[in-house]
């Protein structure tokens, strides 16, 4: 069979790009359905993208390439269209854009957009091989093999991250045969583990903090678990952490705690300085923070010099995580196909004619609250701009 072009992989970047290609366009995925990973999503709402969106909140070796895409397809597109498709959405925090009703209308949208797209679920890629006029590919779906002959290949296959929802590393595999190097990958926006579950007695509880790994700083929730830490604070610095490296959890980070304490010290001079930190943090890690530190005695008692010595800890808290959950958990993959091969203004190879990489099997990777979506539109739609031009 004759067709333009064959997307592999329907997920976030591949839906996008299928809906600029239009006719003549194969997607193929080995899911049972398109979108999985917008489906489950932003707590199954979609964090579909960030009103601040711009190439600083992307992690790469080339922290310049996402520019272009991303100023080809904003944000501000991306809205146009939800909106087209009357999708009520609300900014949660920090310009984080969310569905007000559920994530399935992003799938529906996307696929709406794509009236033309020939999409086989349940279908995996036996092989794949550059011809004449471009490429030649045996697809198999209920064993049942079909050969392809298209001009363009565009790879949609994702990351390594949440193999139990399809992830493979199929979109790498294309990529060396196709002699593009691969930027080391590891699990990223993922939560972090210690030895001997030292927070299980706090499991559950949460605290704004600021975060920092290897000089990156995050203002963020932090969440205590029974495996370790996690919430937005962590999934963010995990992008950062490497193995080995300790993370500076700040309790005070607004600046007010000095000021309070002192406060406290002349108007409720008999109370426990655990009482005082009660009102700023919460009991159970102020109960955690007593086996660490001296919290004994009246706040009265204080001198400015402890006072100060104690913020200090408080600002400098440094914990050694062991790991991380992994892949198994991580909601994104560090790291990809080398943007040194690709053009950042299509997405195509710069050694093979007619191939395409897109979203996150690319080393492009965005931070938490909407970032990486935003990558899948605007690189998809750059690729199948392109391809619609030809
Ligand atoms: C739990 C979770 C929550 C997330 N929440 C958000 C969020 O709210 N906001 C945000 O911006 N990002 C979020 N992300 C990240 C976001 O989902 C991804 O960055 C984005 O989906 C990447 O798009 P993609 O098209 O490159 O890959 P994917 O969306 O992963 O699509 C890849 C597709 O390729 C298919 N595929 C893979 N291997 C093969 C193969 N061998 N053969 C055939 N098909 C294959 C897969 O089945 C899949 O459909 C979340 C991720 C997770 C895991």
């Amino acid at each position: 069979m004759q067709a333009k072009t064959l997307i592999i992989g329907a997920g976030a970047a591949g839906l996008m790009c299928a809906a600029q290609t239009g006719a003549g366009t194969i997607v193929i995925d080995h899911a049972k359905a398109a979108g999985e990973k917008i489906r489950i999503s932003g707590g199954g709402r979609c964090n579909f993208t960030n009103m601040g969106c711009g190439a600083d909140n992307f992690i790469s070796q080339n922290r310049h390439f996402a520019k272009s895409a991303l100023k080809r397809y904003t944000q501000w597109d991306f809205i146009e269209m939800v909106d087209r498709h009357d999708i009520a959405w609300h900014e949660k925090t920090l310009g984080q854009l969310f569905c007000d009703e559920t994530a399935k209308d992003i799938i529906k949208m996307l696929i709406a957009e794509s009236p033309e797209m020939d999409l086989r679920l349940r279908t995996s890629l036996v092989s794949l091989d550059q011809t004449e006029n471009g490429f030649r590919a045996v697809i198999e779906t209920g064993g049942k093999q079909d050969t392809l002959n298209v001009a363009n290949v565009v790879v949609a296959c994702g990351g390594k991250s949440i193999p139990k929802m399809g992830a493979t590393d199929l979109g790498y595999k294309i990529a060396q045969k196709f002699g593009h190097q691969i930027i080391e990958t590891r699990p990223a926006l993922v939560p972090l583990t210690f030895s001997g579950n030292p927070f299980a007695s706090m499991s559950g509880t949460a605290a704004p903090v600021r975060l920092t790994a290897n000089d990156t700083s995050f203002d963020e929730a932090l969440l205590f678990t029974h495996r370790g830490l996690s919430g937005p604070a962590v999934l963010q610095v995990s992008s950062y952490w490497t193995e080995g490296d300790s993370i500076t959890v700040d309790l005070a980070s607004n600046g007010t705690l000095p000021q309070t304490i002192k406060t406290a010290r002349s108007t409720e001079g008999r109370k426990d300085l655990t009482t005082i930190l009660a009102q700023h943090l919460p009991t159970k890690l102020v109960a955690h923070l007593s086996t660490l530190l001296d919290l004994s005695g009246n706040v009265g008692d204080l001198s400015d010099k402890k006072i100060d010595a104690l913020v200090d800890d408080l600002r400098n808290w440094s914990l050694t995580p062991n790991g991380s959950e992994g892949y198994r958990t991580a909601e994104v993959t560090l790291g990809g196909v080398d943007t040194d091969g690709l053009s950042s203004k299509t997405m195509i190879s710069k050694n093979t004619p007619g191939l395409y990489f897109i979203g996150e099997v690319v080393d492009v990777t965005g931070w938490l609250g909407g970032y990486n979506f935003q990558w899948a539109w605007s690189s998809g739609w750059a690729a199948g701009q392109d391809i619609a031009g030809n």
